[in-house]
């Protein structure tokens, strides 16, 4: 499929049936595979032969969908995964160990930024946080001995920042380490990470992709681009013989484009089980059918509430990249011409009081800790996902108590803007 175009992709790539077979997916609702003989097993175990033994590793639903999500970001290998923690999760320990080092953007997701800074420092894999607008000299500098990728989030969830994505990738490349950009939030329909020098991108599918707010669920693809037999000492993992595989090297015996994945999948995947259900695969695949059709409206209906509260007197500042005045305004126009995401942010004047009184008059969006799906969602960080701070540590954290969160669904613009309109009035 990949001749093709975006939207074709997300129609049609990954599960292509044969004369006879079903249209839809089928879902393998099955933990385990049957063979004739031991040998027949044998060979898949030594990792001798391609199929499947157990859904504890890889499933053949969940393998049609890997694929397509591969196709949609221009990689080479992919898989699903239980979440897009894991998805993280995985992607960066397939490559660290105790004693590695990360250097990752300090503008991400909380509970990435937690899983790197608190439970992977537990396993002795430290990190050096960066602000994603630093210069060159600054992100040279974050660089260590042991340093073993670098991560990012393309759009960072929940601040809108805009990674530069070549600069993060020439900088981990200068160093002989991969990119691992996390494209949640704009999707491959509207950033394509892999064109711009990522090697390892990442996403929860949870959100966009799946888009209805139906299936947890997560997903690596692999450029199949990074060398890693060319920094071999870095990489002992990839790139030296695995006992548990009867001396295999991923790196040698499945080259730079199958390396990673069937690493990530027969060590890991083996050794923690985070593999996606069946079921959820197949929920993900229906919202990836229309993927490129909702990501446009998600964006026509994010920049006309952006637009629309940037007008209002009771708004102190809008963050959207789509906006003129954004600082990540021109990032955003190279990285995703057409547009990110149906995210925004927004501070109230009348700070926590306003934000309360504004969120209870809300009659279309509900008051979730979700994003990214077709109903219309937000949050007062304040008062929910922040609710133990003082007003001081929620400035110093860059969350104001007047700051709300809106996921812009795929309802009519106009019904969204008089909504947020009439909250706005009862403050
Ligand atoms: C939600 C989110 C995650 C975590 O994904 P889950 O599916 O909730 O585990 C990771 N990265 C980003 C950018 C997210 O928005």
């Amino acid at each position: 499929m990949s001749n093709y175009n975006m939207d074709t992709k997300c129609v049609q790539a990954g599960y292509r049936p044969g004369n006879g077979e079903p249209r839809q997916i089928p879902i393998i609702q099955s933990t385990t595979f049957k063979y004739a003989t031991s040998e027949d097993m044998g060979k898949l175990f030594d990792l001798e032969a391609s199929g499947y033994f157990y859904s504890r590793l890889q499933n053949p639903t969940n393998d049609y969908v890997a694929a397509k999500i591969v196709e949609l970001e221009g990689g080479a290998a992919g898989m699903l995964t239980s979440s897009g923690q894991a998805a993280n999760f995985f992607a960066l320990f397939n490559i660290c160990e105790n004693g590695s080092h990360i250097v990752s953007s300090s503008s991400i997701y909380g509970g990435t930024f937690n899983l790197i800074a608190v439970t992977m420092a537990k396993m002795g894999v430290e990190v050096t946080f960066v602000s994603p607008d630093c210069t060159e000299e600054e992100l040279d500098a974050a660089f260590r001995e042991n340093t073993k990728a670098v991560f990012g989030e393309s759009i960072a969830n929940p601040a809108l920042t805009v990674l530069d994505i070549e600069k993060f990738a020439k900088a981990a490349h200068s160093h002989g380490v991969p990119l691992v950009v996390d494209n949640t939030f704009p999707t491959p329909v509207n950033c394509n990470p892999i064109a711009w020098g990522a090697d390892i991108v990442t996403h929860s599918t949870t959100k966009y992709m799946d888009g209805h707010g139906a299936a947890v669920g997560g997903a690596i693809v692999d450029a199949g681009k990074f060398d890693w037999m060319a920094h071999a000492e870095k990489f002992p993992g990839l790139c030296t013989p695995d006992e548990s595989y009867h001396g295999i090297t991923y790196a040698e015996k499945f080259g730079k484009e199958g390396a990673f994945i069937t690493k990530c999948t027969s060590q890991l995947m083996r050794d923690l089980g985070c593999i996606q259900s069946p079921q959820s695969a197949y929920i993900l695949n229906l919202g990836l059918e229309s993927l490129h059709v909702r990501m446009a409206r998600h964006v026509e209906n994010g920049q006309a509430v952006a637009e629309f509260l940037s007008r209002q007197p009771q708004v102190a500042y809008v963050n959207y990249p789509g906006l003129k005045e954004d600082k990540y305004y021109e990032t955003a126009r190279k990285y995703m011409p057409k547009g990110g995401c149906g995210v925004v942010s927004f501070e109230l004047k009348g700070g926590r009081q306003a934000a309360e009184t504004f969120m209870k008059h809300l009659k279309l969006a509900a008051i979730e800790t979700h994003v990214a799906d077709a109903r219309t969602c937000c949050l007062n960080p304040a008062t929910s996902t922040h609710r133990q701070m003082t007003e001081e540590q929620l400035k110093a954290a860059g969350v104001p108590a007047g700051l709300v969160r809106i996921s812009c669904g795929l309802e009519d613009k106009e019904d969204l803007t008089a909504d947020l309109g009439q909250a706005l009035n009862a403050i």
